[in-house]
């Protein structure tokens, strides 16, 4: 699904120069979910903009659900991340003054999609919302709230749903919540890429990538490795999650 050769990302700065990705190699396949860590400077924002088509890698390839994207210019690059690529950041982003499912349906919005509201519908039930859709955001929970940002996400059908800090304004309920959320839409074939800074967080994938300076120094499921063995993500996720109203239902990928 993700794959990046030898990815460098070199920024420079007058006569400086920070190698902000030094020769990354990852491979993630679908339906993982792959929690990045390392701390401040690491190059784990440098990776999500390149994961997100946001940015292009300095030198090395990457290929996105099949498709070489290392050279693309911005305005090819802008049509694969929003064909391909669903976004959850820390802040919700959500428009204040319209309902959840209104939310959910606006990157339908200029695609010529039919059933808009049927489709939002059903992202919401996925993320175990569909009594909230019309509900104001400030009607909602922080966790609520970022749940329809999940919803909102995955209602292109995205790849690749990329998570930059997602329970960095929650507390460390409804933090649990969104992790077991996004332990479910792997569970159900979604591939996820979480960028946190909390152990607790990454605990819940069963893959964690640490950066430092850089490179990946550990992997705790690299090639061949990641499908196998109950990690703490199965405790964390089959402990707790009776009477959530959290529920899968739906296979993408
Ligand atoms: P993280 O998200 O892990 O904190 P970043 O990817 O933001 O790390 O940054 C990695 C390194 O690249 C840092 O040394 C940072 O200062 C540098 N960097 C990031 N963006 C730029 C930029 N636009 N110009 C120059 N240097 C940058
Ligand atoms: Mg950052």
């Amino acid at each position: 699904m993700i794959q990046l050769e030898g990815v460098t990302k070199v920024y420079r700065a007058g006569a400086a120069e920070v190698r902000a990705l030094d020769n990354v190699d990852l491979t993630i396949k679908a339906g993982e979910l792959v929690a990045i860590m390392g701390p401040s400077g690491s190059g784990k924002t440098t990776m999500m903009n390149i994961l997100g088509c946001l940015d292009s890698p300095t030198s090395g390839r990457y290929l996105l659900d099949g498709i070489d994207v290392s050279d693309l210019d911005d305005d090819q690059l802008a049509d694969v991340r929003g064909r391909k690529i669903g976004f959850v950041f820390q802040s919700y982003n959500l428009l204040s003054r319209t309902s959840a499912v209104v939310n959910v349906e606006l990157p339908l919005l200029y695609s010529n999609t039919r059933s808009r509201r049927t489709r939002a519908a059903a992202a919401l039930a996925e993320v175990g919302l569909a009594d909230r859709a019309e509900h104001l955001p400030n009607e909602l929970s922080g966790g609520q709230q970022q749940r329809v940002a999940i919803a909102r996400a995955l209602v292109t059908e995205p790849a690749v749903l990329l998570a930059d800090e997602p329970t960095g304004n929650l507390d460390s309920t409804a933090s649990g919540e969104i992790a077991r959320m996004l332990v479910k839409l792997s569970d159900a074939g979604r591939t996820v890429v979480l960028i946190t800074h909390e152990t607790e967080i990454a605990s819940y994938a069963k893959r964690v990538v640490k950066l430092l300076d850089g490179r990946v120094v550990a992997d705790s499921g690299g090639p061949d490795k990641n499908r196998h063995g109950a990690g703490d993500r199965d405790a964390a996720a089959n402990g707790n999650d009776a009477g959530d109203g959290v529920s899968v239902t739906e296979v993408a990928n």
